[in-house]
């Protein structure tokens, strides 16, 4: 097999058949092997009925479709795909059509024309999104770019393809927060970044709100930097020196010119200044120690409930 499609797919159903005859029309007349692995990640729609009839309608074809018995995030749904497939190459796609199988196919010419590299990844030059997720965006890169001592291309998405040994890496991770931004670059390995526009999703929504995007910038610095906590430290030292340095003046300043009427809106603001960023600090500490501790569980990443697999999975494997 010379390459293996992952797709993952949360309320997808109006998408699955269009991406996978889309990915058939590019690949199929090129002479290239492929399989395809779709992962529902707990859709709440029709996605899964969608697999099911794609599966019964190209039976002779490589194609796997793992259903998961709850919503486990795209993360664990593209560890589930990777721990699939069987190809030389396997390529990371969405199932929206957002990115095309021609670029994919450029990619994949693109890997196979140069040894020296072992990914290919699509990155977005420019964002068709709004200016306030744009500038968010940008914002993200450069503070985890400061925090971390490896390096994040900023635009850069999960459409890539890569070569067996890169994606044997990422399966040797064995962390429960998965960042894929940030496994991509803690793994190494050498990636060419070519530019791509992203169209517009054939049908549904975005599954991201801005919450959810802030959750996972979180998640993405905690993963990969312990700077926040140094900063907690730094911060303590800091206003230490400050309280100290301040004592010192009043305690001067009451010898030298008797008590003075006491200060209670600056006491006050104080007060209430400090106590926020003691609860600041300890939430940086506990954000450390939630990941710590739902890691010490051991759980696993997802629960697959039914896999089903195409007719070329077994012998007839090219
Ligand atoms: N996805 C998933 N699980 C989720 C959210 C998204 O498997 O919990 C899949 C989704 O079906 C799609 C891909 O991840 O194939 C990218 O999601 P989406 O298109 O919503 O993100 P965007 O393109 O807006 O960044
Ligand atoms: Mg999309």
């Amino acid at each position: 097999m010379d390459l293996s499609f992952v797709i993952p797919c949360y309320n997808e159903e109006g998408n699955v058949r269009a991406v996978y005859e889309a990915i058939r029309a590019v690949f199929g007349p090129e002479g290239i092997s492929c399989e395809t692995v779709f992962v529902n990640d707990g859709s709440t729609d029709g996605t899964w009925k969608a697999l099911k009839e794609l599966s019964a309608l190209y039976p002779e074809d490589a194609l796997t479709a793992v259903c998961f018995s709850r919503n486990f995030g795209k993360e664990a749904a593209i560890l589930a795909g990777l721990r699939h497939p069987t190809g030389d190459a396997v390529c990371l796609i969405d199932a929206d059509l957002q990115q095309r199988p021609e670029t994919a196919l450029v990619m994949y010419r693109a890997l196979m024309s140069d040894d020296g590299y072992d990914c290919v990844a699509a990155y977005q030059e420019k964002r068709q999104e709004g200016r306030v997720l744009t500038f968010f965006k940008k914002g993200f890169y450069r503070l985890i770019n400061r925090l971390c001592d490896i390096d994040f291309k900023a635009g850069a998405s999960d459409f890539r393809v890569f070569r067996r040994n890169m994606a044997d890496a990422i399966l040797s991770l064995p962390e429960y927060h998965r960042f894929s931004k940030g496994i991509f670059s803690w793994i190494g390995f050498s990636t060419y970044y070519m530019p791509y526009m992203a169209d517009e999703r054939l049908t549904g929504t975005s599954k991201w709100s801005f919450r959810s995007l802030l959750k996972y910038a979180v998640d993405g610095i905690v993963g990969y930097s312990t700077k926040p906590l140094q900063f907690a430290t730094v911060t303590g030292i800091l206003l230490s020196v400050i309280a100290i340095v301040y004592m010192i003046v009043l305690v001067v300043k009451t010898l030298i010119l008797g008590i003075d009427v006491p200060g209670y809106v600056t006491t006050l603001g104080f007060v209430l200044l400090l106590g926020g960023i003691q609860l600041l600090m300890l939430g940086i500490i506990g954000e450390y120690l939630s990941k710590a501790y739902i890691q010490g569980k051991n759980r696993p990443v997802y629960i697959e409930k039914e896999v089903i697999k195409g007719a070329a999975d077994g012998e007839n494997r090219e």
